[in-house]
């Protein structure tokens, strides 16, 4: 008899500080939610609930997707939508399965629960206690207690920019189908290490990142162990738990995975100054932009990141090129659908006088908005809407909604109705904009912009601009977090943390 599993995403990076609120509405990118459409949105794409769609087919199973829910990064998950999710998991769950393939992200702050994705395995185990769940999770992941029990297997991307989101549940849905057929029996070991790292400095293809993900990916590469994983965790978010944290997936017997857990996190004590961010003055940054020989120089304004609950419309950086003279240059997208609304009205080729961006406050931040006065050329009007052909979510729709492009003559300024990450050439090519032939390219981003941008930059300049999404983690106002906390605490000796 064919076996029936659920197959579910419910994605959310929470940004505690971010102003942007996330209702339902901001999970369903694609228009369906659940049902074929949404099944068909997701296959074949290299994401974790791509990757574990082929994972049922391949086990010949009957599969249904109660939720495919994603929202850009942003601030607490509304109860409503919270509720309606796990719902929907939890009662399709109810009615039978063989197994539970899961894409979450790790870092979901409901308003009602720190631990959305904890919360969701707990209500699961209380219908199913012994049903088998594989969660894909992403590497910004704030491990708890409750997923490590809820869950029979965890596997987390091992980049960043994440390009293997559908191997990662590749990894995870390969030791459930295992554990199914009776050949391993998954236990995991887990722990944390008190590190809040800069989100802009642990990528896992730089160190001192590369040598713990090293460490786990060759434990598992090898077969010592089932799954090995390493989470960075995620600084803006206001939670108890968040920490440097890794799990292991051993088979039967866990004696190997705490060796090897102990070697990963106490190497991450070790090395925890590589996890610090320094920040630099913006007009800095700008100065040494412009005095760099060649293009494309890619200039990545990462604090005011849509991947991280950034508003995308903060001007800051735009303004202080604009103010230092740089020219040939492109920008965006920002945010900012009255001033889209505006273009669309005066048509193509009108001129025309913005006070672009600036519409959000961020209070939590301290900061208010800010709109630039921006005199150009409406260069285009488009869809927003584009395929992505880059090794980040290959095969994915973006879709960011009416845009529109500005030209001021020195800079073409691409505004959208909706936010989204720029780690996709896409973002600009598909307004007949090539950032290859621009000296600058200023985007909002601050890892994923690799995916897309790097092999196409000559040189990339770091910008620290205002937002939200800020590097600084001094410019943040933490109140729930676990104390002592690096760097908060430099004193510290120990790094073990009781979890
Ligand atoms: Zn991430």
């Amino acid at each position: 008899m064919a076996k029936k599993f659920v197959v579910a995403m419910m994605m959310h990076e929470t940004n505690t500080f971010s102003p942007l609120p996330t209702p339902i509405e901001s999970f369903a990118r694609s228009g369906d939610l659940t049902g074929p459409k949404a099944i068909k949105e997701a296959e074949g794409t290299n994401t974790s609930l791509g990757g574990f769609i082929e994972i049922a087919r391949k086990a010949g199973a009957e599969f249904t997707v109660p939720m495919a829910a994603s929202a850009n990064p942003s601030g607490l998950v509304t109860k409503a939508a919270y509720e309606q999710m796990t719902a929907a998991i939890v009662e399709e769950i109810k009615k039978g399965c063989d197994a539970v393939l899961l894409a979450l992200h790790g870092a979901m702050v409901a308003e009602h629960y720190d631990d959305g994705e904890g919360e969701l395995l707990n209500r699961i185990r209380k219908i199913a206690p012994d049903v088998p769940i594989a969660v894909a999770l992403d590497f910004h992941t704030q491990m708890t207690d409750d997923m490590i029990k809820g869950a029979t297997v965890i596997a987390g991307y091992r980049t960043y920019p994440h390009i293997d989101m559908a191997d990662t549940a590749r990894r995870a849905g390969r030791t459930l189908m295992r554990a199914l057929a009776g050949e391993v029996e998954p236990m995991m070991v887990w722990g944390n290490r008190p590190i809040m790292s800069s989100s802009l400095v642990h990528t896992p293809s730089r160190e001192p990142m590369k040598t713990l993900m090293g460490m786990a990916n060759h434990a598992e590469d090898t077969g010592q162990v089932l799954n090995a994983s390493v989470f960075g965790g995620f600084p803006q978010a206001d939670i108890p738990h968040l920490a440097l944290s890794s799990v292991i997936v051993c088979d039967k017997r866990t004696a190997e995975g705490e060796i090897l857990l102990n070697k990963i996190l106490d190497t991450a004590w070790e090395k925890r100054e590589g996890f610090l961010f320094h920040p630099e003055p913006l007009s800095v940054q700008v100065a040494r932009a412009k005095s760099l020989d060649g293009g494309p120089v890619v200039m990545a304004d990462h604090g005011d990141n849509t991947a991280s609950g950034g508003t995308q419309d903060v001007m800051s950086v735009i303004e202080e090129a604009m103010k230092q003279g740089l020219e040939d240059a492109c920008a965006g997208p920002i945010c900012d659908p009255g001033c889209v609304e505006q273009m669309i009205k005066a048509g193509v080729g009108a001129e025309i006088t913005l006070e672009l961006g600036g519409k959000i406050d961020m209070p939590a931040m301290g900061l208010k908005g800010k709109p630039l006065t921006v005199t150009g050329k409406v260069k285009a009007i488009t869809d927003g809407q584009f395929t992505v052909t880059g090794p980040m979510a290959t095969g994915t729709t973006i879709r960011m909604g009416r845009t529109a492009v500005l030209d001021t003559g020195k800079i073409q300024i691409v505004v959208s109705e909706k936010r989204a990450e720029p780690f996709d050439l896409g973002v600009f090519t598909h307004c007949g904009i090539d950032p290859r032939r621009k000296k600058y390219v200023l985007i909002k981003s601050r890892q994923h912009f690799r995916a897309g941008f790097e092999p196409i930059a000559k040189h990339i300049v770091m910008c620290d601009g205002d937002g939200c999404t800020a590097s600084d983690l001094k410019l943040f106002k933490y109140e729930r977090v676990k104390r002592p906390l690096y760097p908060f605490d430099l004193d510290m000796r120990l790094g073990r943390n009781e979890a």
